[in-house]
């Protein structure tokens, strides 16, 4: 194996964190219990399931080091989503720290990083106004569509605008997007997604990353979802396990 190919630890057999590691996960009240999982789905029994903000999270792996080939996806961290802007996403503050971790190691390797922005021409169909489910939000241009107040995102970053196409709605941020083709001409293999909302833009990039090759990795503490239903998160992540993304926390990245 080539020098200074990232490596994967502990992916093979998964161990429950050390308590060390639980200390350090800087989310406030954390909970461990025991597994609690789906009967019929043997791939979750055995694993610790860490309750944090009612969210079940399964960590699979105690660390990645990060290398060629990795990148940061930031997802949709725009004012409206934030607290006091037009669509907030419960928790949505609580990611900026975790993120913001996340963003000095892919800076301090000189990864690549790249942020989606919601960016839609006024009158979207999304939007309550035209039938749509979402208040007015993220309007190309305005303030509210900018990207949030205290995420550091570095000045390469690679921004990705969705959501411009009138009449569609896009919550992948593959999906009429230049972003795959931008992976590729880095080398990229390995995507790493933070950001907002988790059970919706983030899951559906996720998904749409995995169908299209590439190993990923959610940065479950860097995320927060919208939550209409209290299990949606809980089930978000489910469903992204179950499509072989891998949840990792961010003190769980060595850079
Ligand atoms: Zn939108």
């Amino acid at each position: 194996m080539a020098m200074g190919r990232a490596q994967v630890q502990g992916l093979s057999g998964f161990r429950p964190p050390e308590p060390s590691s639980i200390d350090s996960v800087d989310m406030g009240p954390v909970i461990l219990r025991a597994p609690s999982p789906d009967p019929g789905d043997s791939s979750v029994a055995g694993r610790t399931s860490i309750l944090v903000d009612r969210t079940v999270a399964t960590e699979r792996t105690d660390w990645v080091s990060l290398g060629a080939g990795d990148a940061l996806l930031v997802i949709d961290m725009q004012r409206d989503f934030m607290p006091g802007g037009r669509l907030p996403v419960p928790g949505a503050a609580a990611v900026v720290g975790p993120l913001n971790r996340c963003l000095e190691g892919f800076a301090r390797q000189g990864l690549p990083v790249f942020a989606s922005r919601d960016w839609h021409p006024p009158g979207h169909c999304s939007f309550q106004a035209q039938g749509g489910p979402w208040p007015e939000h993220c309007v190309a241009g305005t303030r509210g569509a900018a990207f949030a107040e205290g995420v550091k995102l570095p000045p390469t970053v690679g921004i990705v605008s969705k959501g411009w196409d009138h009449s569609a709605e896009t919550p992948s941020a593959f999906v009429e997007t230049d972003l795959h083709a931008r992976l590729r001409v880095l080398g990229v293999r390995r995507l790493f997604i933070a950001g907002l909302a988790t059970d919706s833009f983030v899951l559906a990039t996720a998904a749409d990353g995995r169908d299209l090759g590439y190993e990923v990795f959610l940065l479950w503490d860097a995320v927060a979802g919208l939550g209409a239903r209290p299990q949606d998160g809980a089930r978000a992540f489910e469903r992204m396990q179950q499509a072989g993304t891998v949840l990792i926390g961010s003190h769980a990245l060595q850079a």
